[in-house]
């Protein structure tokens, strides 16, 4: 007698060998037996030992056959292993660059800071849009400023408070009779401020805004004016 459901295919534990196997009952006096042992039940010494020497051969391929599952999971584990520890060495060492290109943004925008001056990888850097575009509007300005104060520096050759001459304006006449003088005269302070600074940066071969003619220029040779002002 048994308990397992008729009609149907069960997996139930052969009473023989106690191995789980498909079984199919027709009746509850059917026996729990697998299509294996039905060949070795009995009593006499004969079916003992084939009982006992196919047993041993069924437990044996059993146990390969456990073996090798366990094998091909382990091999699995392994190969699931190995790909999680390349994925987090890539993670890793993507994760590494970019802090190295960060570190490398950040030193070389701390030494523009300091010196004031564009290094190349900075310069790449600036080739954003936005910053490209700042750039351009400050030394659009910084050369618009240049022109205006290379324009006054000409007046200025030819009115000027004469220091020679107290009262008069170098282009001879009264400073107070002298309406070029009048109409430049509070933006010389500024313009001498500009030309000194126009001055060391040519004598430090940066970029500046003096014009071509100017005495400096000339003794210097350097003839050329350049547009391109980065600090
Ligand atoms: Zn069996
Ligand atoms: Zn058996
Ligand atoms: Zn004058």
């Amino acid at each position: 007698m048994h308990n397992y459901p008729l009609f149907q295919e069960v997996t139930a534990d052969c009473e023989c060998c106690k191995i789980p196997c498909q079984m199919w009952f027709t009746s509850v006096s059917d026996q729990v037996i697998c299509k294996g042992c039905v060949g070795h039940l009995g009593d006499s010494p004969v079916r003992c030992a084939q009982r006992n020497r196919q047993h041993a051969g069924l437990y044996r391929s059993e146990l390969l056959i456990c073996q090798e599952d366990r094998q091909s999971d382990l091999r699995k584990h392994e190969a699931e292993m190995q790909r999680l520890k390349d994925r987090h060495a890539q993670k890793v060492e993507q994760l590494e660059r970019e802090l190295a290109a960060q570190r490398v943004e950040l030193g070389d925008l701390r030494a523009v800071i300091r010196n004031g001056e564009l290094n190349p990888a900075v310069e790449q850097w600036f080739a954003d849009e936005e910053v490209r575009d700042a750039l351009d509007k400050r030394n659009r300005a910084y050369r618009s400023r240049d022109f205006v104060f290379a324009a006054l520096w000409g007046v200025a050759r030819v009115h000027r408070p004469d220091e020679q001459n107290d009262g008069f304006c170098t282009c001879g006449r009264k400073e107070s009779k002298c309406q070029v003088l009048q109409a430049i005269e509070p933006e010389l302070r500024a313009l001498d401020d500009w030309e000194d600074k126009q001055i060391e940066r040519l004598r430090d071969d940066l970029d500046h805004g003096l014009p071509w003619n100017h005495p400096e220029v000339l003794r210097l040779g350097g003839g050329h004016l350049r547009h391109r002002r980065l600090s």
